[in-house]
């Protein structure tokens, strides 16, 4: 029989972390197990407020889900469809099951889950993260981040070029940049983004507002840089408007559902000649170590959520060199057991 059990899990972080939206130091967690056949496999949910769900949202679905009916767990298309349907909505809550799932059948089959995709693991080079604070301090954090190839720059503010020039003055990695929609006007925009580019940046993610389609549009068709839709695109339905929106997409699993349309996201969006980027929220190893197993798939990667976290219980996945390198384990490559929280 195929159990399901889960627990909730307040991860907590060393450093608060602020992008345009909002600012954080610790985010719930749903920490999934699916038990079969004598194997445990784990699995997370991430639910920061900013996306709608909740430690009550993500119970109250899992409550509504009965693995007991299925007799196989590798009939995973399946079990996700009907796990999908018991409810709209609820991500990151879905995305826990998928994981565990995923994580359960590459331990019975005893392979990594790059492996079930028909995927090799691949040697990442991260972005590390710095999120929105004074010029000063993101200069200091460029400083401490001088082994990861890339930084990943958070803006979306009144003081973005300010904030650019003194990590300028210390770091001279390529950059990713976030604006998390704060940008309000194209000209502006385009203005900037053709200076950004001067300062060797990759790539700008979520230029403006993802429900001002048509902004984010016309940047795409001037931009020197590639236009990297995040906010703006959820799970796979949402890639045929979002080709004609931006260069690329940022799958993140906490959005997809999980790894099984992640990774028809990742496949669909070549298709479409579309740029991939993998990228996360704060979560623990098990999450990161999950979305790495598609790492062969993406052009980019932004897999660092994990490297701020003071209770992550798992182990895995490491950063040598500032590439991100998948521990030899099957299934979503973590070890480790959550200890339970008492409230
Ligand atoms: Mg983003």
């Amino acid at each position: 029989m195929i159990e399901l059990s889960w627990q909730t899990y307040m991860l907590r972080l060393r450093h608060v972390f602020r992008i345009s939206q909002g600012a954080r130091s610790e985010a719930p967690l749903i920490l999934t197990s699916i038990r079969y056949g004598g194997k445990e496999g784990v699995g997370e949910g991430s639910l920061p407020p900013l996306y709608g769900e909740s430690w009550d949202t993500a119970t109250q679905f899992l409550q509504k889900v009965n693995l007991s009916q299925f007799k196989d767990p590798f009939d995973t298309e399946t079990i996700l469809s009907y796990v999908d349907q018991v409810a709209p909505g609820n991500q990151a809550v879905k995305t826990s099951i998928d994981m565990a799932l995923h994580d359960l059948v590459g331990k019975l089959l005893n392979i990594p889950v790059h492996a079930y995709f028909g995927l090799a693991a691949k040697r990442l080079p991260t972005s590390m993260t710095i999120g929105i604070d004074t010029p000063e301090e993101m200069a200091r954090k460029a400083q401490k981040y001088a082994s990861f190839k890339y930084l990943k720059i958070k803006l979306g503010t009144d003081n973005d070029k300010a904030m650019i020039e003194a990590i300028r003055k210390v770091a001279g990695q390529p950059l990713f940049i976030d604006a998390n929609q704060g940008w309000k006007d194209r000209e502006k925009a385009l203005d900037f983004i053709h200076w950004l580019k001067e300062q060797n940046t990759v790539f700008i993610e979520q230029p403006m507002l993802k429900t001002n389609k048509q902004d984010n549009a016309w940047l795409t068709e001037r931009s020197p840089l590639p236009i990297i839709g995040d906010e703006g695109v959820q799970r796979l339905a949402d890639l045929r408007e979002a080709s004609s929106i931006y260069h690329g997409i940022n799958i993140k699993l906490m959005k997809s559902t999980g790894l099984r349309e992640g990774f028809k996201m990742a496949v669909t969006a070549k298709a479409l000649g579309m740029k991939v980027m993998l990228g996360c929220m704060s979560e623990t190893s098990c999450a990161i170590s999950a979305a790495a197993q598609l790492g062969a798939l993406a052009d980019w990667v932004d897999l660092d959520g994990n490297l701020d976290v003071e209770n992550d219980p798992y182990q895995g996945p490491r950063i040598e060199n500032g590439e991100l390198v998948l521990a030899p384990l099957p299934g979503v490559g973590v070890e480790g057991r959550p200890v339970s929280q008492t409230k």
